[in-house]
């Protein structure tokens, strides 16, 4: 066998384990194409979600393109990324939509339009092109730096979108005038073409489309072979730091459990309960156990430690947890104060008691270093109640330093610097001596993040450089660097809006 033959059959045998592939021919071929391999895109029920909305679609039809999982082989192999469906050549497709969660994932863009053969800047792409368009998580946030690389943007919730765009597509007679409508419609954004004024709006699916829920089920992802099913959407906590705060899209939509028990297949063996704040449902218990009384595992995507009950615990240990994750997202109690996270070292050494009474093994806690006015203090009270945590149960203790969002009441909020972060990171290690295990996330990888989410279009070009630089590090520095990239925290001090420095900054400075 070839290289190119051995890399088409690993597509193959990992489509033919999947159950419930939807397959259609229609007119209008449309890649839904996630920036990260296979394991990660097939866990996200967004981009499950809008393939099947894309499926609904009179004349349409969606096959799923991921990034390989070895592009390097692929590269080598000269072998264009290709559909699960069909093995259809990526440039085939009428339109490239791609899903894209995170700010990280814009390299899996470039990765797959280059092993494309198509152009990955826009203005070097023509009428004879796919129409490459992006959505996703990320366009709640900042997708400016998308801006460079995309014929149209689709911002928020897709479900309704994504068959205004397929309508619009149908319909138009060129794609100069179907950008020049486009670029009129609430919820796109058409580079160079739409209003200032409706940059930032994001859209929100009309209560109809809800729940999301997935069509198709795979051993091949973390979460092997489980349906997902969203019970809720959006959350009614308003944590400074997060996207999904009340305010992003009017708070939490819920689903009856009437309902999400209808769609759950007989066939499904483990169920996934998917949302910003699951647990936050009115009626999670009773949905918990009516899932694990007939007899399915069940996995949470978001337990609020504040609405666990012995009874919800008991529900999910029935369901086969093994462990117990909660966010406490502030070292110290100061520090959550600061962003608003309602939580307190009570409520979560509770939960750690519940935990062990139901007879999970193990809590993993998430964490954030790196908040404005944070001192070592904070992280010593980290350090403390991490310790008594861990005399409770084993602890896996996972800390991300903070990273401002934009449209989120910290957006502004300075970085802290790269050797703060690994001073934080340090004086954890330190303090826990082995007895918590502490997993970090890398300071580095978090100020590039940083600083997509704080840049605009030129941030995209940046990183399209680092990229063509090879992808590490100091490529992205110098590419920050050579394309101007200025936060907005520091941008917001030339608009004269907010000064950085109304951010107290004790201990910190951006990198
Ligand atoms: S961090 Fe969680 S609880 Fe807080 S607003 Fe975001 S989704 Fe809600």
């Amino acid at each position: 066998m070839t290289s190119r033959q051995v890399l088409l059959e690993q597509l193959s045998s990992r489509s033919a384990d999947e159950q419930g592939a939807l397959r259609k021919t229609a007119d209008l071929k449309v890649a839904m194409t996630y920036p990260s391999p296979y394991h990660v895109g097939m866990s996200s029920l967004g981009f499950q979600a809008i393939a099947r909305e894309v499926h609904l679609h009179d004349g349409a039809a969606a096959e799923r393109v991921f990034l390989p999982d070895d592009v390097d082989a692929w590269r080598a192999a000269r072998l264009s990324p290709v559909s699960e469906e069909n093995h259809r050549p990526l440039r085939d497709f009428d339109v490239i939509a791609f899903s894209v969660a995170y700010e990280l994932e814009l390299t899996g863009v470039f990765s797959l339009l280059e092993l494309a053969g198509l152009p990955v800047l826009r203005t070097e792409r023509t009428d004879q092109h796919p129409l490459v368009i992006a959505g996703g998580p990320l366009t709640f946030s900042n997708p400016d730096p998308l801006e460079p690389f995309v014929d149209v943007l689709v911002q928020g919730e897709a479900e309704d979108l994504i068959h205004q765009l397929l309508d619009e597509v149908q319909g138009a007679t060129s794609r100069e005038s179907l950008l020049q409508r486009l670029a009129l419609m609430p919820g796109f954004r058409v580079p160079g073409r739409s209003l200032e004024s409706t940059r930032y709006f994001v859209a929100k699916a009309s209560d109809e489309r809800l729940p999301a829920r997935t069509a198709i089920v795979t051993p091949h992802t973390e979460l092997r072979s489980m349906f997902l099913i969203e019970p809720e959407r959006g959350c009614s906590r308003g944590c400074h730091y997060c996207v999904m705060r009340r305010t992003t899209n009017g708070g939490m939509r819920t689903v009856p459990p009437e309902r999400v028990l209808e769609l759950i297949p007989d066939t499904a063996k483990r169920v996934g309960l998917v949302g910003a704040a699951v647990t936050d449902h009115p009626r999670i218990v009773e949905l918990l156990e009516t899932i694990v009384n007939a007899g399915r595992e069940v996995g949470v995507s978001s337990l609020r430690a504040d609405r666990l009950t012995l009874r919800l615990v008991q529900a999910l240990k029935k369901g086969g947890a093994q462990g117990l994750t909660v966010a406490s997202d502030g070292p110290s109690q100061r520090m959550r104060d600061l962003v608003d996270r309602k939580h307190s070292e009570t409520q979560i050494l509770n939960a750690a008691n519940l935990a062990k009474e139901a007879g999970i093994r193990r809590l993993k806690i998430y964490n954030v270093v790196g908040l404005p006015t944070e001192t070592p203090a904070d992280i010593d009270e980290l350090v403390r109640f991490t310790l008594e945590l861990s005399r409770i149960l084993p602890v896996a203790l996972g800390v991300a330093p903070f990273a401002a969002k934009r449209n989120t009441p910290l957006d502004g909020a300075p970085f802290a610097g790269i050797s703060e972060v690994e001073a934080r990171l340090a004086q954890i290690r330190k303090g826990l001596k082995g007895r918590a295990e502490l997993r970090p996330t890398s300071a580095r990888w978090a100020w590039v993040e940083y600083m997509l989410a704080q840049c605009g279009p030129e941030g995209g070009l940046a990183a399209y450089e680092a990229h063509r630089n090879g992808g590490a590090f100091a490529a992205w520095k110098r590419a920050f660097e050579a394309n101007a990239c200025v936060p907005y925290e520091a941008r917001r001090t030339i608009d004269g809006r907010r000064k950085a420095s109304e951010w107290p900054s004790v201990g910190l400075r951006a990198s």
